[in-house]
């Protein structure tokens, strides 16, 4: 691998590949692993400060991020962590919020995030499918290039994935080819802030065999329905599911994401850190400490690239 010359961004002179993701330099080929965080998270200016109003309003933001302590990132601190950790991309979200002004508002800033980072960074617009004007606040995300939409905390917003507002999404997902991120909500284990309110395993599995032409990511390894791929049908109707590693270290032993890799398999694998929750370079040195080369190559950047369409220019 090419020693970065920057940390954002490997610095190579002569021919790159962009398909093959390989480099020429002096007559030596030299293999270029791009990085990608695929499950981060970011706020403007406007609703970090007024955190403590928004949290009087929407009670699961209230519940996430109502204390200061709470991380809550714009995209220079994002770039700032991705740097740091020689990461080139992050796919970025929001958060769910309930009402459609706070949703304006945060879809805005991810799309200009979006434009402004001129490729490192992939959005993915915030919805509320429980709202009226859910559908059109949507097609403009699209239209302004979100990847999709995520992540998706259905139960906190208070519809039903598997009713008709799920299948609106769904539908609307399909159409425009765009990609949907579910917080998967383990039914066991310790709680923790956000924890409740996303999607269940049971759900997703059920969601994700209805529109199996959308592709989908359960976030925190897919909250165990990784476990179920083992039932031929259940692999078989699930091709479309992806599974995330965002937030991991808080939730899973350290031996989760290989075992992840063994059910699900390389390609179906993507390196999310959570960030601002989690650091991005502490989390990519844990997975790149425990998964084979090639394995980590894929998981750590190749999956998501593929998923989020993601294109790479390089000097
Ligand atoms: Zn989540």
């Amino acid at each position: 691998m090419a020693r970065a010359g920057s940390p954002n961004r490997p610095r190579i002179h002569g021919a790159y590949h962009p398909v093959a993701g390989w480099a020429v330099a002096a007559g030596v080929t030299i293999a270029v692993m791009n990085r990608v965080d695929a499950h981060t998270h970011l706020f403007p200016p406007s609703q970090r400060d007024a955190r403590a109003e928004i949290a009087g309003r929407d009670h699961t933001f209230g519940e996430m991020y109502g204390t200061p302590e709470a991380k809550m990132a714009t995209l220079a601190e994002l770039l700032a962590a991705l740097d740091a950790a020689g990461i080139q991309h992050a796919v970025a979200a929001g958060f769910a919020f309930t009402n459609e002004r706070d949703i304006e508002e945060q879809n805005s800033y991810l799309l200009e995030a979006r434009r402004c980072a001129r490729g490192r960074v992939a959005a993915l617009a915030t919805v509320n499918p429980a709202s009226p004007g859910w559908e059109r606040l949507a097609r403009k995300a699209l239209d302004l290039g979100a990847a999709g939409f995520g992540e998706l905390r259905p139960h906190n917003q208070g519809w039903d994935p598997l009713g008709p507002a799920g299948r609106a999404l769904g539908g609307l997902a399909r159409d425009a080819g765009a990609v949907l991120l579910w917080h998967v909500s383990e039914p066991v284990g310790h709680g923790y802030p956000g924890k409740e309110g996303g999607i269940s395993p049971v759900e997703l599995c059920r969601v994700a065999t209805e529109f199996s032409q959308v592709k989908m990511v359960g976030a925190h390894l897919g909250g165990g329905l990784a476990y179920y791929l083992q039932m031929p049908e259940v692999k078989a109707a699930i091709e479309n599911v992806y599974f995330d590693t965002a937030a991991v270290t808080l939730l899973y032993d350290d031996q989760s994401v290989a075992r992840l890799v063994d059910l699900a398999g390389p390609g179906r694998v993507i390196f999310g850190s959570d960030y601002p929750l989690l650091s991005p370079r502490r989390q990519l040195q844990r997975l790149l400490g425990q998964l084979p080369g090639d394995v980590a190559k894929q998981v750590c950047g190749g999956n998501a690239e593929r998923l989020f369409r993601i294109t790479t220019t390089h000097d």
